[in-house]
């Protein structure tokens, strides 16, 4: 690798990319990383991180709602945009610092500016200059579909939505993902009127039915407004600024924000790679083998941009197994079986490994265990909001199959319960475990 100007060349500084970098230059390699937008990627950025504050600071609605119940005289607060904005983006600029320092701490060279591949082992960067390295890897992540119709281009999409001057107050949310889901319950906590849209007759497709359903009804009865199988024919800037959003076959809806949250796609346009002869899917999305390796030898994908769960840890780990194997003389491979993951909706869900469906689809039947329960705090609240705990069992050999979950701190209870699905634990395993009472938690233990 000598006669190359880096071992490894990055490009993308995101939660894949950076642990590359770092890794492979801890292992001893010559790295670079380029970076077009800001150091930390999606996840730090405009993804997981400031989402997740978002839905801390919605979330005080219903906690300073419920305080009055638990004793303590709360005055009428009134909640501030520009504030929760501000901070959150502040902190958001704190990690992307706190990034940039472990990259250099590591000798990483950060390039700041776009790059794309022009050969095996060549990257030309956007201020012209060319780059060898003995090994590239695309961690560019993806980005968020926009669909095209006349005044589409007044709506935004997650990459928009953190930086919003004001707090809307009529949302029209398109989509029926995790992303979609989310915002519907942040901006409904922090008082708009909130529309969601999709254009299939249900929302959250592929998690498990029950405990989707349990979000939907809840969600309604919250107040937030769902319209099912719909197509978007256009959008109307109005004079006063407000948009009038078209749909097929109902009443127009007037809003201040029309989000787009209906899917991403892998950021591979422009890149270069069809010329390097890396070969893509129908979706973009490179082709890689359980080394992370494409179809070029050279060129190795990590992350969203190989469409394989497009999950933050996932990225990171798929940056870690690829240093340790490539630079590190430590080979190993993503165990992609029993990922965890979470919608951070109000209240949030959270999933490990098979739902009903999938269960029964592989095993022909399967055992199920639920928990139907209100949480003890909702209960003194007044706040007749239900948790539905799941477990899916084995038929014959009682292994713990899945778990799914949606109540108050599901992500936190799923992430431990997770340990146990994942190694494979009998539902006699939970059941010989003592309940830690009162919590939520303890449901896990006590299905019967
Ligand atoms: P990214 O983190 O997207 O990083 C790619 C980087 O490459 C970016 O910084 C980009 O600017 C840069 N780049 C792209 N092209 C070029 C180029 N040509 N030259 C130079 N630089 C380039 N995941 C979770 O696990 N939990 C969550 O709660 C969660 N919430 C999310 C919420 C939202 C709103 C979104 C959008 C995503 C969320 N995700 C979540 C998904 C998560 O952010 C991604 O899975 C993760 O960031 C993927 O990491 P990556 O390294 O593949 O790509």
């Amino acid at each position: 690798m000598a006669d190359y100007d880096y071992d490894l060349f990055v490009i993308g500084a995101g939660s894949g990319g950076v642990r590359a970098s770092r890794v492979a230059a801890a292992h001893g390699a010559k790295v670079a990383v380029a970076e077009e937008y800001r150091v930390g990627g999606t996840c730090v950025i405009r993804g997981c991180v400031p989402k997740k504050l978002l839905v801390y600071g919605a979330h005080f609605a219903e906690d300073l709602a419920d305080a009055r119940r638990f004793g303590w005289n709360v005055p009428d607060c009134a909640f501030d945009w520009p504030t929760l904005r501000d901070n959150v983006l502040a902190e958001v600029s704190r990690i992307e610092g706190i990034y940039s320092q472990t990259l250099g701490n590591h000798g990483v060279e950060i390039v700041r500016e776009r790059a794309a591949v022009s050969g095996p082992n060549e990257v030309t960067l956007a201020s012209g200059r060319t780059v060898t390295a003995g090994v590239i890897l695309i961690a560019v992540g993806a980005t968020p579909m926009r669909p095209t119709f006349p005044g589409s281009e007044h709506g935004v999409t997650s990459n928009e939505v953190f930086l919003l001057d004001s707090l809307p107050k009529r949302v029209v949310i398109a989509g029926g993902g995790y992303i979609a889901n989310e915002f519907a319950g942040i901006f409904h906590e922090l008082g708009a009127a909130v529309t969601l849209v999709n254009r299939s007759d249900t929302i959250l497709r592929g998690y498990d039915e029950q405990i989707r359903d349990r979000l939907l009804q809840i969600s309604i009865a919250k107040g937030i407004q769902f319209r099912f199988n719909l197509t978007f024919e256009k959008v109307e800037r109005q004079e006063d600024g407000s948009l009038l959003v078209h749909l097929t076959g109902c009443d127009p809806i007037p809003a201040d924000l029309l989000l787009f949250a209906t899917g991403r796609k892998p950021l591979t346009e422009g890149l270069g790679l069809e010329t390097a002869g890396v070969v893509l899917d129908g979706n973009g999305a490179i082709k890689v083998d359980a080394d992370n390796r494409s179809s070029v030898d050279s060129i190795y994908a990590v992350g969203d941009v190989t469409n394989r769960i497009q999950l933050t840890p996932v990225a990171i780990r798929e940056g870690q197994a690829f240093a340790d194997t490539v630079f590190g003389n430590k080979p190993h491979r993503v165990d992609y079986d029993c990922v965890p993951s979470a919608v951070f909706s109000h209240p949030p869900m959270a999933g490990v490994g098979l739902t009903e469906a999938q269960g029964k689809e592989k095993y022909g039947s399967v055992k199920v265990y639920t928990s139907d329960f209100r949480a003890m705090k909702n209960v003194l609240a007044g706040r007749n909001e239900r948790a539905l705990y799941k477990m899916v069992v084995h038929p014959e050999t009682d292994v713990v199959l899945g778990i799914h979950m949606i109540g108050p701190e599901s992500a936190e209870i799923l992430q431990a319960a997770a340990v146990a699905v994942k190694a494979g634990l009998t539902k006699q395993a939970f059941d010989d475990t003592v309940a830690l009472h009162p919590s939520m938690a303890e449901e896990l233990v006590l299905l019967r």
